[in-house]
């Protein structure tokens, strides 16, 4: 294997990688609070760890990897907006029902943008990790690290900062903290380096979950930095090898992540290697949704544009510098997303095999701290060479494994609808393709384009016997027909 290097934000260096285990690397994302839309600045952090797994699969093999993804379900976010849309439940059907409703939406832009779906989801709500969660308060309360002060239960950060280090991915000065006061937020600056809450008592018109600690009832509910430290270590143990979030979360969440899990896993350094993404601005201010200048990927496809060309502009950047979000930029994106397709489908049919200098040289940047930009620049280097012609294709179909553009996808497409009427455009090619070319009579393509939009009509209508005659004239004509969400895709047999 060629050697992997990662910026790790632990150690402020570029250090190469090396698994805890040969047979299995444990990977931990923080997902999403599902308390709203994610913005495509959230949706950066994902394809960031995206690109990573397929990075690590790509050398190691698929099955070497266990990527796990939490869904914060309940926080302080959750529970204030839940309560606002559904005044009338009871608090915790309103926190279920709300946020199920907006982890539904994460999933369809995760599919939008081609992120894999990671091996293992875990929701902060489920029994079996609330369980986890109380457990390892018991064990920092046990140690000696934690503290109950009216009915919730705190970390005790100046003991810790005593006999470890606190501040191990940022700089914290902790000469201005002052001991004993406490934070019951989830989210603070780092000016106010404070003891942070693990369990957070019972408030009127909150969820509730029962919690005995050593005898003491403590009805209440997790704190959020609580959460990914269980759910990580119940699921890939302790210490495990790579965490990732965007570079917000440093501080406070990892920081008490980590804090929590030395005492209360009894592991000096939970987790080896943490990455963190830049984020993506708008007119140098981060996108936030709080700051009330984000985009998500409907903005996107309300306006036509393949999400996909947004995974292409974050691919052309690289995840660790910061990225300025424009519309220019995006289309400009989108521009050299197509003419890819175009290139791709130029190449004809048949593979050849991959050509191992290009891998090579593909991987080397990859390798590179996932360098994107660079891995880019030599996919524009394999068209112009000669190789494109034999191996070209294979070779491309390759590199797609990580850049997960669909490259395969979109050359078995030949025509694609959707299923708005109007939509059923004289499109020769799929929908994100740049040409669209009206077809004559005369045509080899007319007449299954021309039952292409009849099929599409009689959808529409849910006239499902003509439409399934139709499929059958369609095949006859040598093409599969694949009904799909976004509308009919039609593949050459
Ligand atoms: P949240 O749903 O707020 O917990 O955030 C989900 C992920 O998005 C976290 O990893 C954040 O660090 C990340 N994130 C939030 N805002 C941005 C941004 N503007 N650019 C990149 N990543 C972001
Ligand atoms: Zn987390």
């Amino acid at each position: 294997m060629n050697k992997l290097f990662l910026y790790n934000t632990l150690t402020r260096k570029k250090e190469e990688f090396r698994p805890i285990k040969d047979n299995e690397i444990g990977l931990y994302t923080c997902g999403p609070t599902v308390y709203n839309y994610a913005h495509i600045g959230n949706l950066r952090s994902y394809i960031f760890a995206d690109i990573l797994v397929r990075t690590l699969r790509y050398n190691l093999g698929e099955e070497k990897v266990k990527w796990v993804m939490n869904i914060t379900d309940v926080d302080d976010k959750t529970i204030r907006d839940s309560k606002i849309k559904y005044p009338d439940l009871p608090s915790m059907e309103a926190l279920q029902k709300f946020t199920k409703e907006y982890e539904e939406y994460f999933w369809q832009d995760m599919q939008s943008l081609n992120v894999k779906t990671p091996d293992i989801i875990t929701h902060a709500t489920d029994q079996k990790y609330i369980a986890g969660m109380q457990e390892l308060v018991k064990n920092i309360v046990d140690k000696g690290y934690g503290y109950i002060k009216e009915g919730s239960v705190y970390f005790d950060v100046q003991k810790f900062a005593k006999n470890h280090k606190y501040g191990n991915l940022i700089n914290l000065d902790m000469a201005g903290f002052k001991a004993g006061t406490r934070v019951d937020a989830d989210e603070y600056e780092k000016e106010n380096v404070q003891d942070f809450v693990l369990w957070k008592g019972y408030k009127e018109g909150e969820p509730v979950w029962e919690f005995d600690l050593n005898g003491e009832k403590l009805p209440g509910r997790p704190g959020w930095h609580i959460e990914c430290s269980a759910m990580g270590e119940l699921e890939l143990g302790c210490p495990f090898d790579i965490h990732t979030g965007g570079i917000d979360l440093k501080f406070p969440h990892h920081e008490n992540e980590i804090a929590q899990s030395v005492v209360g896993y009894n592991c000096e350094q939970p987790i080896n290697y943490w990455l963190h993404n830049e984020h993506l601005l708008v007119d140098g201010q981060r996108m936030g949704k709080r700051f009330k200048n984000f985009y998500t990927v409907n903005d996107l496809k309300a306006k036509g544009i393949n999400p996909l060309a947004y995974r292409y502009l974050c691919l052309q950047t690289g995840y660790g510098k910061p990225m300025n979000f424009t519309w220019d930029a995006l289309r400009a994106a989108e521009d050299g997303l197509k003419h890819l397709y175009n290139q791709v489908r130029e190449l004809g049919r048949e593979r050849g095999e991959v050509d191992s200098r290009f891998k090579e040289k593909f991987k080397e940047e990859l390798n590179d701290d996932l360098n994107t930009s660079q891995a880019m620049a030599v996919v524009k280097d394999l068209f112009k060479s000669r190789i494109k012609r034999d191996n070209g294709l294979a070779t491309i179909l390759d590199f797609d494994k990580v850049l997960g553009l669909n490259l395969y996808e979109e050359l078995r497409t030949t025509y694609s609808t959707t299923s708005t009427s109007t939509s059923t455009s004289t499109s020769t090619s799929s929908s994100s393709s740049s040409t669209t070319t009206t077809l004559q009579p005369e045509d080899p393509g007319f007449k299954l384009k021309e039952l292409i939009e009849k099929r599409q009509k009689a959808r529409d209508h849910k006239n499902f016997e003509e439409s399934d005659q139709l499929r059958d004239e369609i095949e006859k004509l040598g093409y599969v027909v694949e009904d799909t969400k976004d509308g009919q895709r039609i593949y050459k047999k």
